[in-house]
């Protein structure tokens, strides 16, 4: 049965709940708002499924007979790839898969956009939950199984997630399924839903309306300084610039992801996803041709499967191949796990106390040694670009 005695060896992907023939394991909140396995003993077995399809006691290895190759990609159809975080890459392998009679997983918001859980979708129109970064962990549920439904059916079967879920999917089936396609993301990590769900419940006070429509990665002011943006049903909205709002300031100062990805077990440039997307930084200095500031994907191809799946798009994207090696320089997530803010574990104590803002500026503000620092340097720089001129 199985057992977490070190959090940050659980990513919460469900395959061990998915795969319980006695349905005994829930997933519970803990009191950081991430979920953990719970097993009922006296419904146990004992089978010892649940351990051997965890992705973390069983590592499964990418399967390398496939060099992975870098391409910088971007949707032709620019009405879409404005409402997608990066090049809009995903819609367009989810379109072709649903064409072909198939159906695609991927992270949707809630109705109250309260949390984010995976969904299924068959039809093109639907398309527009899964569209978007959505910057807090998305409960898999139980679409491990109904994947699996659909892949012993026969229908073709597009799943998309962090690379852990695509871990957890891979070591459910445990079985290849050649009707299978998966699709990773370079991941920085996730945050918690509990306190997702506190900002939203903030956010929601301060406008005192509900929230409409939300999005992480809003490309108003560009893609590389993209905005967070809430639309409110008493038709206000709150926007504000990356590094001006509080949530985005919480994720990117690794205040409040979960324990697992500090210490993730699915880095590396090599998959098991069939294809890696992820945002093109650095494209303007790589190929700033393909840089519009309006995003630029990053494909990473795994496998023939992946390579299929891209072929399917070339009259549809514009792109270029890049040196595999160019990757880790612009986005060293790839590889690298993120290191934890030392106030980690008193910030999602505080979270619970004060109002949600002042939790976040009181562990997110710079010292004063920092704001001079960030002053010299924004001086500096001023004066380099005088001097060019
Ligand atoms: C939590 C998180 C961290 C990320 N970290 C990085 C990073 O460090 N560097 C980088 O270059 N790119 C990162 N990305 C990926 C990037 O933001 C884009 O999602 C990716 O480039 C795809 O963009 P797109 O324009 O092709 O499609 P989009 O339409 O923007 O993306 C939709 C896809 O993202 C998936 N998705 C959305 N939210 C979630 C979620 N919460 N959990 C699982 N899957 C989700 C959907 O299922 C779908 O497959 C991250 C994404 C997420 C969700
Ligand atoms: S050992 Fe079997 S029955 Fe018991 S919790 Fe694990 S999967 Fe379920
Ligand atoms: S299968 Fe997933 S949720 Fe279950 S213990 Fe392993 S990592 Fe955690
Ligand atoms: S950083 Fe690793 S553990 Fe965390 S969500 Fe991403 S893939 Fe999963």
């Amino acid at each position: 049965m199985i057992e977490i005695k070190e959090k940050s060896n659980c990513t919460g992907c469900h395959a061990c709940a998915n795969a319980c023939p006695k349905n005994c394991i829930s997933m519970v909140s803990d009191e950081e708002g991430f979920w953990y396995p719970q097993a009922e003993k006296a419904k146990c077995i004992d089978c010892g499924l649940c351990v051997n399809v965890c992705p973390i006691i069983h590592k499964r290895h990418p399967d390398d007979s496939c060099m992975t190759t870098a391409i910088a990609a971007i949707n032709l159809n620019e009405e879409i790839r404005l409402r997608s975080s990066s090049g809009g890459i995903f819609t367009l392998l989810a379109e072709n898969i649903i064409a072909q009679g198939g159906v695609v997983f991927g992270a949707a918001f809630a109705d109250d956009f309260k949390s984010v859980r995976h969904i299924c979708v068959n039809d093109i129109a639907d398309l527009d939950k899964l569209r978007g970064s959505k910057y807090v962990q998305s409960k898999i549920g139980d679409t491990y199984k109904q994947a699996k439904d659909y892949l012993d059916s026969g229908r073709k079967v597009l799943f998309t997630g962090t690379p852990c879920q695509i871990g957890g999917l891979y070591s459910y089936l445990r079985t290849p399924y050649e009707n299978l396609f998966t699709q990773d993301i370079i991941c920085h990590g996730v945050p918690s839903p509990m306190v997702w769900e506190k900002y939203v419940v903030f956010r929601e006070k301060q406008s005192a309306s509900a929230t409409q429509r939300m999005f992480f990665r809003h490309k108003k002011y560009g893609w590389k300084t993209y905005a967070v943006l809430f639309e409110f049903s008493n038709n206000t909205a709150y926007v504000k610039k990356l590094h001006e709002d509080s949530y985005m300031k919480a994720f990117l100062s690794n205040s409040c992801l979960r324990p697992s990805c500090y210490a993730c077990s699915f880095k590396g440039i090599k998959r098991q996803a069939d294809i890696t997307l992820a945002d093109f930084w650095g494209i303007q200095n790589v190929l700033p041709e393909m840089d519009d500031d309006k995003g630029t994907s990053l494909v990473l191809v795994h496998s023939y499967k992946g390579r299929y799946l891209l072929d399917k798009l070339s009259d549809k994207i514009k792109s270029q191949a890049v040196d595999i090696d160019i990757v880790e320089k612009y986005n060293p997530s790839v590889i690298n796990s993120v290191v934890a803010n030392s106030k980690r574990e008193d910030f999602l104590k505080d979270i619970h106390k004060d109002a949600f803002e002042i939790t976040v500026l009181k562990y997110t503000k710079k010292s004063f040694l920092k704001r001079l620092r960030s002053a010299i340097i924004k001086i500096a720089r001023t004066f380099k670009h005088y001097l060019k001129e």
